[in-house]
């Protein structure tokens, strides 16, 4: 129940990848046969990824992850166009990949403007075009939300971008899979990914870089990834990445339409078995496999603990147990008072899940939440 935090590699994909941790083990910077069969297979998977964002194959770019796919798009643009000015907009719902290197970069001296959100988590078009200025080099706006799910109107955002001229990033680590990408209908410019995200291996991701984008490398050395992004191919890594992308972006009605219906029936067991409860994010521009649900009158680490003992793996926005009192920065971004923030659960379905899976959830989860509400003095005032 928390697909969003990680999948499994799929056996197809794994068995894909094999070969290259072990006899095919060519450099492909080297010039004999099996080095040549690694460039090879590095390049059928670019394809791969390019086809399934609807960009050329030129235009992906290899990382070790969604991490630094974000930081590379924004510190490599920051630092290409320092010239042209010094303001950046992003917005205050965005994964820390993003977050940290705006922060970072306020530091150095550049402006960042971090646009707030509506209730369910959406970016408003007008707040982003009235945020733009003669220095605006970036805009970096996440395409789906991890936290609460939500999916902005990211082909609108771009629109506006495009308009003045100013490169569109956003990351899609959470999207590939569930939402069709198409770069240019979508008009974006830069866009992250992550493989272990869609059932592909960790410490592998790619960026999207438009052909014409302007951006300095974040890693220097060989001539690897056309001379942008150095360091000795992970060729085992990125033939799992592109045969992932491919799987993942098969049958994307398919996919969504079950997950949906575990989703749903998970949300209307919780309604009908457990009082004072709130959905977090919008109800329909969601992605299908989320769902946010804020508890009153508990603290969501300690039902991740009960919910353990059980044998269930979720997450929550709140953090009182690890020593840090502030909840999720996007549960706060939408207006939750810090005390309903604390009571969040986070479950996220995948491709094992089953309806008794969800079943099994709905029978173990009441009977938590009741036995942490009666050990809660603000529950009994509450009801009082
Ligand atoms: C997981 C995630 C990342 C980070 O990706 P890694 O490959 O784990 O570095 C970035 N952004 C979002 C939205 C994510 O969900």
């Amino acid at each position: 129940m928390d697909h969003a935090a990680t999948t499994y590699t799929r056996q197809d994909v794994l068995e894909a990848m094999i070969p290259y941790f072990h006899d095919r083990f060519g450099n492909p910077s080297s010039i004999y046969q099996i080095a040549r069969e690694s460039r090879a297979v590095v390049e059928t998977a670019r394809a791969q990824v390019a086809r399934a964002l609807g960009a050329e194959p030129d235009e992906i770019y290899f990382t070790s992850g969604g991490s630094e796919a974000d930081n590379w798009a924004i510190k490599g643009i920051a630092s290409a166009s320092r010239k042209k000015g010094n303001h950046i907009i992003t917005s205050r719902i965005e994964h820390h990949a993003v977050l940290h290197p705006c922060e970072f970069l306020e530091k150095a001296g550049y402006e960042v403007t971090y646009l707030p959100v509506d209730k369910y988590g959406l970016i408003d078009p007008a707040s982003l075009e009235q945020a733009i200025t003669a220095q605006t080099i970036l805009i970096s706006l996440m395409f789906a939300n991890n936290e609460i799910g939500t999916i902005q109107p990211i082909a609108e955002l771009g629109a506006i971008a495009k308009q003045h001229q100013v490169p569109f990033h956003t990351d899609a680590v959470q999207v590939i899979g569930n939402v069709p990408v198409d770069v240019k209908a979508q008009n974006i410019d830069l866009l992250s990914i992550s493989a272990h995200k869609f059932y592909g291996p960790k410490g592998v991701g790619a960026l999207y870089i438009r052909k014409g984008v302007r951006i300095d490398n974040l890693i220097h050395g060989g001539d690897q990834e056309r001379k942008k992004r150095a360091g000795t191919e992970n060729i085992a890594g990125i033939v799992g990445l592109g045969k992932a992308i491919e799987l993942a972006t098969a049958d994307i009605p398919g996919y969504n339409t079950r997950l949906r219906a575990l989703r749903d029936r998970m949300w209307k067991g919780i309604q009908e078995t457990i009082p004072y409860c709130r959905l977090n994010g919008h109800p329909e521009k969601r992605l299908h496999g989320n769902l946010n649900v804020s508890f009153e009158f508990i603290e969501g680490e300690s039902m991740l603990l009960l919910l353990d003992d059980a044998g269930i793996c979720a997450s929550t926005g709140s953090a009182c147990t690890s020593g840090s009192l502030e909840p999720s920065h996007v549960l706060m971004a939408i207006g939750l008072p810090p005390e309903i923030a604390h009571g969040s659960l986070r479950l996220t379905l995948g491709r094992v899940n089953t309806e008794e899976d969800v079943d099994y959830v709905l029978e173990a989860l009441p009977g938590i939440v009741t036995r942490l509400r009666e050990m809660s003095p603000l529950y009994q005032k509450g009801r009082g």
